[in-house]
């Protein structure tokens, strides 16, 4: 049995004039003769709407009831595809995540796949030529409802793909494919045609949302090969490859922003050895994850530390830290919402130096202040107000040149 997973993102199921459009893109792997997993998101717009309304109904919803909430956006559009293709005397059923079932840990709102049974897929795919599987959703060991995160939907379908040893995962976006940039920010911005992994695990880790970070982990543990492109042209997008030689001849392959963080300055805590194991295990335990830390050297016993979360959790994170506040011998925490991350990436700087002097300058030209800086062997990030994002994103594309080709070692 040949299987092929196509997913189509909210804005590509919208409505039923875009749904038609998903129908032909399934409708031609059919016809090649595919059996077809479409992974499907909620209609553009439903996951928020489902997220207000739940605001309007209590001050502080809790997540396994959100949870339950936002996976009837993915059960609406699995359910109207299924109609609409049925229509088309195409044997086609709606699957719902914990039908298959996608086991995932207990995080509600974030939880993690933990694993996937295949054999009730391939039975089906027995008996239907499409399933039209929901996104974004699984079941805990409490058969609980979780969800797996904001563009978790990404995440199903490679993972999926991967249980079923699927030919190909195809990531269906409004998009051509992963750019060097945002493209809807930054009109200079080049589709690449290959990118490796490691790459994108870092584009998307820094905010490039095309794809979520845990389906491109996915794809690189499980070897997925993984196609992103448009739902409303046939123009070859993005592939994701292992990475080869030629890459490393691209200094800087592409710019990312988040402007989903939040910033937390302790003040003037103890120097001392035990401190960040204070500040940061409660944070952990809490599953709050941590972004950017920095903590400078001090001359005198006590110094700031400052970090990043996501907007989302700042609360939370504010509440554990006030409880270790003496502890750690902090005079204030400070916090600001106001701040997004753009980070600059490519394998290619491993071997290189200057490209923090590169970005630095650019955003100097620009007068953009920058906060924090962070670093790994492939990407440099900076913290910077967030009424500033558009600019410096423009600005460090094109301090390195990334408008100018989509580096000719990407080229297939
Ligand atoms: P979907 O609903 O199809 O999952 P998303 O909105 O989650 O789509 O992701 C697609 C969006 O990702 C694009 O519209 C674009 O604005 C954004 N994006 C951010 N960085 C990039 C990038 N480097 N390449 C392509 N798109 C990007
Ligand atoms: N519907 C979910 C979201 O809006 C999941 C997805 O679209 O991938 O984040
Ligand atoms: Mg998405």
């Amino acid at each position: 049995m040949k299987v092929v997973v196509q997913k189509f993102g909210g804005s590509s199921v919208a409505n039923l004039e875009r749904m038609r459009q998903v129908q032909e893109k399934v409708e031609r792997k059919l016809n090649k003769g595919y059996k077809v997993v479409a992974v499907l998101s909620a209609m553009s717009g439903e996951t928020d709407r489902l997220l207000n309304l739940a605001e309007d109904f209590s001050s502080r919803p809790d997540t396994d009831e959100l949870d339950t909430l936002l996976c009837t956006g993915e059960q609406t559009s699995t359910a109207l595809f299924s109609m609409l293709m049925r229509d088309k005397d195409i044997k086609t059923r709606s699957v719902q995540g914990f039908q298959i079932p996608v086991h995932t840990d207990s995080f509600f709102g974030k939880s993690r796949i933990r694993n996937i049974s295949s054999d009730n897929l391939l039975n089906l795919l027995n008996d239907y030529d499409v399933l039209a599987v929901a996104g974004f959703q699984g079941c805990d060991q409490d058969q609980r409802l979780t969800t797996l995160g904001r563009g978790g939907s990404d995440t199903s379908a490679v993972a999926l793909a991967a249980a079923l040893d699927a030919e190909l995962c195809e990531i269906f976006s409004d998009v051509d494919g992963v750019f060097t940039t945002d493209p809807n920010v930054c009109m200079q911005a080049q589709k690449m045609n290959r990118i490796a992994y490691d790459e994108m695990l870092e584009m998307a880790s820094m905010g490039a949302k095309v794809l979520q970070i845990r389906s491109v982990e996915f794809a690189k543990k499980y070897n997925v090969p993984v196609h992103v492109r448009s739902t409303f042209n046939d123009i070859p997008g993005t592939l994701l490859v292992q990475e080869d030689n030629n890459m490393e001849g691209a200094l800087v392959s592409g710019i990312a922003y988040d402007k989903n963080q939040a910033r937390i300055t302790l003040v003037n805590v103890f120097d001392q050895p035990g401190i960040a194991s204070k500040v940061f295990n409660p944070l952990a335990d809490a599953g709050i994850v941590v972004d950017m830390i920095v903590q400078n050297f001090s001359k005198e016993n006590k110094t700031d530390i400052t970090f990043t979360v996501s907007k989302g959790e700042l609360e939370k994170a504010l509440e554990i830290i006030e409880e270790t506040k003496d502890e750690i011998g902090a005079v204030d925490i400070l916090s600001d919402t106001n701040v997004a991350k753009v980070s600059v990436i490519g394998v290619g700087m491993r071997n290189h130096s200057g490209v923090a002097g590169i970005a630095f300058k650019a955003l100097d030209k620009e007068n953009i202040n920058i906060m924090i800086i962070s670093t790994s062997e492939i990407k440099i990030s900076c913290l910077v107000e967030e009424k500033y994002t558009e600019l410096a994103v423009r600005t460090l594309h094109e301090a390195f040149e990334l408008d100018k080709s989509n580096s000719e070692s990407m080229e297939t």
